[in-house]
């Protein structure tokens, strides 16, 4: 007998954003009751933000702040819970009081050296929350739902918000916690986002890794299907909250899905795609709030055709680096620049060389660049032109392209057969037309 396929479903945090939310969210897995579920949530609406908040207060030394920020955190949280339920079931209170108290713990130390473990303690909260909320809710409702710890699950190595997936490992932990569960005729409810180390420390995958944790249990599993459940009617050839004239596209092929979230399309983790793609299971990308829509499906090339495609990333930084002794930068310093671009962590989105300079562009992610350019001073000269934005066009025509420059100082571009690219300094955030 052949096992029941398995599907994998997973919920951001706009879904799961109230009470109303995440009712709705169980009406719909009301349509799946009894089948073999899979489901992954974030943390509820913003809440990853406000604990960004909590974490840069407590590590800066302002631990009031942080322990204030944290008490309306946890006040939010039970009027939410109080909204949902009527009465709020004791051990529903008494588990999320304890994760508060977990994080309370932490502010009566100083902080560790490193604030990425700092902030990844701290950070991991909102995924714990929101999964024995959502948990709690479907039994209440129901629809009979295991909560499973991901960190019982997801292995990393050490490199906090950031963690390094062990494969192997994590997929002999899922292998034995997840079956007996669905076995069991249960729904099985964990969280995106976090894993651990081996030394049982909790780690983070990284800014919007829910998607990737849902790939995860979808390639351990060997999944028939992963959704990934969003406000929007599925993937867009640009993001509506800038372009007007938008339109959604049905099927998608992993390779172009992996290009475009790879350069900022911001509808899923860029790391969700490879896992899939891997063991051909398709991804839809579908919304809660029209739940038969048929969303986009992103599966294997099928010679599919595309209407121009605009990714727009923002915070981009364009670092130029030239030597101080006016030799070629080819020379031997390519591989000398690349190692500290590996050590300091700079996510790369584009090179350019020249003789004697060598552009790259790069996420503008915390005191990276500064740590990049005090390593190479030595060296060599850098300038860095900040708040940029890097466009990229799939399957561009010389019209799209032309109408992203308008009215914006373009400093580089690249282009390839259906790509092109180009860094521009960022405008204020208005609708641009015609896309
Ligand atoms: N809650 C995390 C974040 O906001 C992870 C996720 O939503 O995917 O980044
Ligand atoms: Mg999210």
């Amino acid at each position: 007998m052949f096992p029941q396929p398995l599907d994998v479903f997973k919920f951001g945090g706009a879904s799961l954003k109230d009470a109303p939310a995440i009712r709705h969210v169980a009406g719909i897995l009301k349509n799946f009751a009894g089948e073999r579920l899979v489901i992954i949530v974030s943390a509820m609406g913003k809440t990853t933000n406000a604990l960004e908040t909590v974490a840069r207060a407590y590590t800066g030394g302002d631990v009031e702040p942080a322990r204030q920020k944290l008490s309306e955190l946890h006040n939010a949280t039970m009027t939410t819970v109080g909204e949902l339920f009527g009465t709020t079931p004791p051990e529903l209170a008494a588990g999320l009081n304890d994760l508060f108290v977990s994080v309370e713990w932490i502010f009566d130390d100083p902080p560790s050296e490193s604030y990425d473990y700092d902030y990844d303690q701290i950070v991991s909260l909102g995924e714990l929350i929101s999964s024995q909320i959502v948990a709690a809710y479907l039994n209440h409702a129901g629809l009979p739902t295991a909560w499973l710890d991901a960190r019982d699950c997801i292995l990393t190595d050490n490199t906090y918000r950031e963690g390094w997936v062990q494969w192997p490992e994590t997929q002999d932990r899922i292998n034995s916690a997840v079956p007996p569960l669905l076995d069991a005729g249960k729904f099985v409810l964990t969280q995106g986002f976090i894993g651990s180390t081996t030394e049982n420390f909790t780690t983070t995958l990284g800014r919007e890794g829910s998607d990737y944790s849902a790939a995860i249990f979808s390639y351990c599993l060997d999944a028939r299907e992963m959704s990934i459940w969003k406000d929007v009617p599925g993937v867009l050839t640009a993001d509506p909250r800038l372009f007007d004239n938008v339109s959604k596209i049905d099927r998608m092929s992993y390779k172009e899905a992996i290009e475009m979230t790879y350069y900022g399309a911001s509808i899923i983790h860029p790391k969700t795609i490879k896992p899939l793609q891997n063991k051909s299971i398709p991804l839809r990308v579908r919304s809660f709030e029209d739940p038969t829509g048929t969303g986009t499906e992103i599966s294997a090339d099928a010679g599919d055709t595309y209407p121009p495609m605009v990714a727009v990333e923002r915070d981009q930084a364009l670092v130029n680096i030239s030597t101080r002794d006016f030799s070629f930068v080819a020379e031997h310093h390519i591989r000398e620049l690349f190692e500290h671009i590996t050590t300091t962590r700079l996510q790369v989105n584009m090179m350019q060389n020249t003789a004697i300079s060598f552009n790259v562009v790069v996420n503008d992610i915390d005191d990276r660049i500064d740590r990049f350019c005090q390593l190479v001073e030595e060296k060599f000269k850098t300038t860095v032109d900040r708040d940029l934005e890097l466009i990229t066009i799939r399957h561009y025509t010389n019209d799209v392209a032309d109408s992203m420059r308008r009215g914006k100082v373009q400093l580089l571009e690249g282009r390839m057969p259906l790509t092109i690219q180009m860094v521009v300094k960022e405008v204020p955030v208005i609708k641009r037309k015609d896309v």
